[in-house]
């Protein structure tokens, strides 16, 4: 029987691999799940898959597991980057448990003209990513980027690298998602939206389809969640 409980960890997983327990995995595990030795967790650290591991030690600040077998081996979402302006702290944190949950390979905080926020705690952004993968039994946790200036991004961008650049000036208009095969990255602007001048620069650039997510203007959030599920449904892994 799997375990129910799934946790992230830093260290290497392997067959007998003893893990140690920070003071914040042991309370989780003791103190909110009440587990205690001879209980299973399930594993994983971004890279070797997920192991069972049974729990040998228990304490309230510290705890030791030992890894059993392989329960799943390591996948890897597509190679899709999720670009968004920042807003609001809970709808920052939504956007990135969701697009950890969607399968985003990477997530890119950036700052554009309109941008109301001018730093984000890319260490707690990351955490996020950590839980909501916890609990979508995924093996892979998205790199969380610091927040980027668009501008710095696009001036070095990857030509190879395409970009559904989301443009709500095309809300109600057909502005559909290219069925092109390789490394994308989807944009999504502030509540603002895009300025000129940065729309102008992205329907210069051969690497970028302006698309329509539907005929209503939808919050960054929401724009989001539809654009993974658009272009997951159409290259990406659900297919
Ligand atoms: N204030 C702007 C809306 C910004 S919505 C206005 O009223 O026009 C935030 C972001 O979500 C947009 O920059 C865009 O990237 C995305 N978005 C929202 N609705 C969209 C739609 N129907 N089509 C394409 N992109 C959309």
């Amino acid at each position: 029987m799997s375990a129910k409980v799934r946790l992230f960890v830093e260290q290497p997983l392997g067959p007998a691999q003893p893990v140690a327990l920070t003071r914040e995995q042991a309370h989780y595990l003791f103190g909110v799940m009440r587990l205690g030795p001879g209980a299973q967790v399930a594993l994983f650290n971004g890279e070797d898959g997920e192991w069972q591991s049974d729990v040998v030690e228990a304490g309230k600040r510290k705890g030791v597991l030992v890894c059993r077998q392989q329960s799943q081996q390591q996948s890897r979402p597509p190679d899709l980057w999720l670009l968004f302006a920042p807003i609001k702290k809970a709808r920052t944190d939504f956007i990135v448990e969701k697009a950890t949950e969607m399968g985003a390979r990477r997530i890119i905080p950036v700052q554009t003209d309109f941008t109301n926020s001018e730093r984000v705690r890319q260490d707690r952004l990351h955490a996020h990513a950590k839980e909501a993968a916890e609990q979508c039994g995924g093996t892979f946790v998205p790199e969380v980027a610091d927040l980027t200036k668009l501008d710095a991004l696009l001036a070095g961008w990857d030509s190879q690298r395409r970009i559904a650049f989301c443009d709500e000036t095309l809300a109600g208009a057909s502005g559909p998602l290219p069925d092109t095969p390789g490394p994308w990255a989807i944009l999504i602007g502030p509540e603002g939206g895009f300025s000129d001048a940065e729309r102008r620069r992205l329907h210069a650039m051969d690497a970028a389809f302006a698309i329509s997510l539907g005929p209503r203007i939808l919050r960054a959030d929401t724009a989001a969640v539809a654009a993974l599920t658009l272009w997951q449904s159409t290259l990406g892994d659900w297919r």
